[in-house]
């Protein structure tokens, strides 16, 4: 026999994460009922997965569960904010245990790692699709927006870029991708160790979701700024790079989209900043450009002149 909509919320996510003191009621009630700290502001943020749209139909639940929480965590880490309390809407076509079990723990193993702890959600029968809102905390001091950078800064990102969309390209063509990828792919890691450090020191930040010229091009707007990005300065890993140089197919780290790294600005009087950050942490930061004054994000080949994309970012509805 399936089980029912309460069953399926008491087995699988009323205790999928550890608790935290400023819960003061979590799953269970009509609502959560939550202790902000005094003093923080409530960083908020939505995402949605729909299957056939944002992951390909069949794909492993378990990373399903780390992904459709990641992509919520990375909104949190471009502001930096920490991480408090999720809420968790999923739309299922049926109760499939075998996909619940796989797609909590993937929830729950990253969810752990941030104490950060599930407080609520909605479950419906449809298309499956997996909607979740995140809450962290942030100084008004040391909160990171697009809005604030300035000409002549440092534009900064983090691990490598395209790896995600290499590994799409290649599942399309019926091509396996070698691990990295596919890691890249499916279990992105939220940069929030790297979120922490920038609080406070960065000028602007966003997170790689549309692909880097799309998001870099937010920061520039919301600025009021122009960029020159140095494409021999992108970090690549050894795939991408092979797939990309031979014939300056710069979109793939350009335009792909799903990095969820880091991209940030930062004065040039902090650069030091950079090198001892690197020394310790979850991945490397990489220098790849400037702000400038004219508008618009300009690609630089090493010989100075100028390469130009045929795409831009993903973008829904165009
Ligand atoms: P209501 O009918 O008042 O909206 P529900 O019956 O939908 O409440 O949910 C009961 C409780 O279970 C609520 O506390 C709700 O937040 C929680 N809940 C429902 N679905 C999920 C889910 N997918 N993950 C976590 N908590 C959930
Ligand atoms: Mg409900």
């Amino acid at each position: 026999m399936s089980l029912s909509e309460f069953d399926v919320i008491q087995k699988y996510f009323s205790n999928l994460t550890a608790g935290r003191a400023d819960v003061k009621l979590g799953i269970g009630d009509d609502c959560a009922l939550l202790q902000p700290t005094a003093d923080q502001l409530l960083a908020v943020s939505t995402d949605t997965l729909v299957e056939g749209r944002h992951f390909l139909p069949g794909a492993d639940p378990y990373s399903l569960g780390h992904k459709s929480l990641a992509v919520n965590l990375s909104d949190l880490a471009a502001m930096g904010a920490e991480p408090l309390w999720v809420s968790l809407a999923l739309t299922l076509p049926s109760v499939d245990e075998n996909w619940l079990g796989a797609f909590s723990k993937g929830f729950s193993n990253l969810a752990r790692q941030f104490s950060l702890q599930l407080i609520g959600g909605d479950l419906t029968q449809g298309p499956l699709t997996i909607s979740i809102s995140i809450h962290g905390q942030v100084s008004e001091q040391q909160v990171l927006k697009r809005s604030g950078a300035s000409e002549n800064e440092l534009v900064c990102v983090t691990g490598t870029l395209g790896d995600a969309a290499f590994a799409l390209e290649l599942l399309q063509k019926g091509i396996k991708p070698v691990e990295e990828q596919q890691i890249a792919l499916d279990r992105p890691q939220p940069r929030l160790q790297t979120a922490q450090k920038l609080r406070g020191q960065a000028s602007a930040a966003i997170d790689i979701s549309d692909g880097l010229l799309a998001d870099l091009g937010h920061i520039c707007e919301s600025s009021s700024v122009g960029a020159e990005i140095y494409l021999d300065q992108l970090p690549l890993s050894e795939a991408v790079r092979e797939a990309v140089l031979p014939d300056h197919r710069w979109e793939l780290p350009l335009s792909g989209g799903d990095d969820y790294e880091l991209c940030f600005t930062l004065p040039e009087s902090h650069q030091d900043l950079i090198d001892s950050w690197n020394r310790n942490n979850e991945c490397l930061i990489t220098i790849i450009g400037k702000t400038r004054s004219h508008k618009g994000i300009q690609c630089l080949l090493p010989d100075g002149s100028l390469w130009t994309p045929k795409t831009k970012g993903f973008e829904h509805f165009s």
